[in-house]
């Protein structure tokens, strides 16, 4: 199947269209961009996505990205000629998105659901570490079709450490800009172990990525989630979690929110399928802030100023937002947490993450430091392993739970966006034995 795609203003207004061969992300309006396909798309290739699963030798089934190539085919090569889209579509072997969402017992007792309505899925399980594999793969193969030798990011952490690894198994460079401080050990040693290019900037996230989509400007390919090519393979989460349910949309589906990748990925995935006619209902998503780096939560909920942040057909409040971040500015102050992977101050995609949580009739909520540790502890003691940002998804729907926002029955999914690259984090907790999960070791004297 061969798919005609376009780049075109998120803004309906506007809705300039350009050509998918540019390395631009920002429209002439300024605002951001979306990967658009010509026609529809039937739900028979359901079965056909589920087949690949018996990969038959090619790595592109093998991908839990690619095996839904039809849906974010931007190359205009046909999905069926394996000779010419393997020169084109990027993958680590097919070693990306192969994941799905597990029964968790431990994770649901303590959210006070029943297991098989409480589901999570392991992004962490990534050859990286982190869903960002899903988005480097597709967003490097736009790089790669414009014959792009090297592509930069910011990061604060895991972005940098997909981009440095899918680069250095394509050969091609990779130059990222990451905050001098508050970056996981593990996402900075695999930067290095790949042989990234690395800029440590003094300064934030939100500053890097200032750099970096200055030097966007003046050409270069940023690989950050502004890029709308990386989007599209992020969509293949939803994908995923979809086709486990058989194709019937959870009621709800829980996220951290950082720069809003994801939360616009998803959306986007879900405003499609709801098009196309694949799902017939739409999931509400829960974008979660972390308490100490909350700008969302706060123009989303009307903390500020008192007017509700909301996507109003592309009609934003620029001058809310821009209000309340020289607030910020004049105030000093400065997102603050442990989940560092969330700890962004003035997310990019805000205006699609908007739409997202208009759409999906969704709701922002923040949750604190010791709730994401002990989320932390406890999707450990089921056998699986995240960080603090993705233990914002278990802690946000126990509280929902407890004030019945999501009912007992309902069904849910939450994405453990990245596996714990900072190891002391959890030795720390389960030594302090005031912690609620806490293990400490039992120490042995040895006498001779
Ligand atoms: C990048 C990242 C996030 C933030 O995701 P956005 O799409 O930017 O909102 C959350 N968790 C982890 C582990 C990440 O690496
Ligand atoms: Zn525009």
């Amino acid at each position: 199947m061969k798919s005609e795609a376009y780049l075109q203003c998120i803004i309906p207004s506007c809705g300039k269209k350009y050509d998918v061969k540019t390395t631009r992300t920002f429209c002439e309006c300024g605002n951001l961009l979306d990967v658009r396909y010509k026609g529809s798309f039937r739900k028979e290739l359901t079965s056909i996505f589920h087949d690949r699963r018996n990969p038959k030798g090619n790595i592109f089934n093998e991908s839990g990205v690619w095996r839904f190539r039809e849906l974010i085919n931007f190359t205009n090569f046909d999905s069926e000629d394996y000779d010419n889209y393997s020169k084109v579509f990027v993958s680590f072997d097919g070693a990306e998105g192969r994941t799905r969402p597990y029964e968790m017992t431990k994770v649901a007792e303590y959210v006070g659901m029943p297991k098989e309505n409480v589901l999570f899925q392991p992004e962490g399980l990534n050859p990286s570490g982190s869903f960002k594999d899903n988005g480097i793969s597709t967003g490097l193969t736009h790089a790669k079709m414009l014959g792009i030798r090297e592509a930069i990011c910011a990061s604060t952490g895991n972005t940098s450490a997909s981009l440095a690894m899918y680069a250095a198994n394509e050969g091609v460079k990779a130059s990222i800009y990451i905050p001098k401080e508050d970056i996981a050990p593990g996402k900075l040693g695999q930067a290095f172990q790949f042989n990234a290019d690395i800029y440590q900037v003094e300064g934030n996230f939100d500053e890097a990525l200032k750099v970096v989509l200055e030097k966007g400007r003046e050409g270069a390919y940023v690989m950050n989630s502004v890029n709308p090519f990386r989007l599209e393979g992020q969509k293949t989460m939803i994908y995923r979690a979809l086709e486990h349910m058989d194709w019937e949309a959870p009621d709800w589906i829980v996220f951290p929110r950082g720069n809003m990748g994801n939360c616009s990925a998803f959306g986007k995935a879900i405003i499609e399928l709801y098009e196309y006619g694949w799902i017939k209902k739409k999931p509400r998503f829960v974008s979660v802030d972390a308490k100490g780096s909350n700008t969302f939560y706060t123009l989303y909920n009307g903390l500020f100023q008192g007017e509700k942040l909301r996507w109003n057909n592309g009609n934003v409040n620029d001058e809310l937002i821009l209000e309340y971040y020289s607030y910020l500015d004049k105030m000093d102050i400065k997102p603050k947490t442990g989940a560092t992977a969330i700890q962004i101050g003035r997310p990019v995609n805000i205006k699609k993450g908007l739409r997202s949580l208009e759409y999906t009739n969704g709701i922002s909520v923040q949750v604190d430091e010791k709730e994401m540790e002990d989320g932390v502890a406890i999707v450990g003691s089921n056998g699986f392993d995240c960080e603090q940002a993705s233990a914002t998804c278990v802690a946000a729907i126990r509280n929902l739970v407890k004030e019945e926002v999501i009912k007992k029955d309902d069904k849910v999914i939450g994405i453990l966006t990245g596996r714990l690259k900072d190891p002391q984090m959890i030795v720390k907790y389960h030594t302090d034995s005031s912690n609620r999960f806490a293990n400490p070791p039992k120490v042995l004297y040895h006498r001779s």
